[in-house]
């Protein structure tokens, strides 16, 4: 109840600080954050992967391409430009929508081939499979592919491994740890921030950047504000105010995720669900869009390769 009242009073304050920057001529906080897709489609998500494996993935309507195209369509409206993390099992099949993610401006990244989680693969498998996904994106997009997503931020305390593996199949950076305790991921020690965890695993040697996803702190408890499940579940006042926090009181940008599926409320509807994957996954998909139009509207955003240019170049704390 305390954790309550505290956080409607500071939403409160927070709102009329931003109402008398309203007045003033001063429309948003000056610290551009990050944005970013995980193009992905509704049957592909881990949480369904025993209702549909993969062999059976093509029985199944695609609906990636034209929600991906809403997307880009909002983007646009908003002049926000942002990072799409790309299955390359999607762009293999619509190399044109990876063409058009990039003459809108966007930066085209990696989310892997085939949506597998990195605990279950061997550094091999992983190896083959994200080089096979960079070489892929590169082909079509025509751009450098230094970006890199795991599948549902899987890379834990027991899979720091796939950070050495990035690295020496050439990404510049990773964004895939989500520093929160969760039943499906989480790694609630790591820094909410950008950092450089495997510095050193070879002597003398800076590893690669980890751009965590975005969390607020509130009592010393790390409320998960980043997107996804998490944003669809908390209105939306609720995420403009932690990232308000995450700017004003971190003094730092924020990275927000979500994706395609999150924005088709006409979906197919998938059998045999346990009740918490029906309700984590159908949850608000018709609020979506606008809250998401909430967040552009009132925050500054950008590319991940434009926001983390500097750590990216190996120019940050350790
Ligand atoms: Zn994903």
């Amino acid at each position: 109840m305390l954790l309550f009242c505290k956080i409607v009073l500071d939403m409160s304050a927070q709102d009329n600080i931003l109402s008398n920057s309203f007045q003033s001529g001063v429309t948003k906080p000056v610290v551009t954050n990050a944005m970013s897709v995980d193009v992905e489609d509704y049957f592909q998500v881990a949480a369904f992967e025993k209702q549909i494996p993969i062999e059976q993935w093509s029985d199944w309507p695609c609906r990636v391409e034209a929600n991906t195209d809403r997307l880009l369509a909002l983007f646009e409206k908003n002049g926000v430009h942002g990072t799409f993390f790309i299955l390359g099992w999607v762009a293999t099949r619509y190399p044109e929508l990876v063409r058009r993610i990039v003459s809108g401006g966007h930066e085209v990244a990696s989310h892997g081939m085939n949506h597998v989680r990195i605990f279950n693969q061997s550094p091999e498998q992983f190896r083959v499979d994200a080089l096979a996904c960079k070489e892929i994106l590169e082909d079509i997009s025509g751009q450098k592919v230094s970006g890199y997503r795991a599948s549902t931020y899987s890379i834990g305390p027991d899979t720091m491994w796939a950070l050495d593996v990035l690295k020496e199949v050439g990404y510049s950076y990773s964004s895939s740890i989500y520093p929160v305790q969760h039943d499906l991921y989480g790694m609630p020690g790591a820094s909410r921030f950008p950092f450089y965890p495997r510095d050193g695993v070879v002597p003398g040697q800076r590893g690669i950047l980890e751009v965590p996803i975005t969390t607020t702190l509130l009592f010393k408890r790390r409320i998960p504000c980043g997107g996804g499940g998490y944003f669809r579940l908390f209105p939306l006042a609720f995420s403009r105010w932690a990232w308000r926090r995450v700017n004003s009181i971190d003094g730092e940008p924020g990275v927000f995720y979500c994706h395609p599926w999150e924005f088709d409320p006409e979906q197919p509807r998938i059998p045999n669900l346990s009740l918490k994957t029906r309700f984590r996954h159908y949850l608000n998909l018709g609020k979506m869009e606008s809250r998401l139009q909430g967040m552009l509207s009132t925050f500054v955003w950008d590319r991940m390769d434009r926001v983390y240019s500097r750590q990216i170049a190996g120019d940050g704390e350790g």
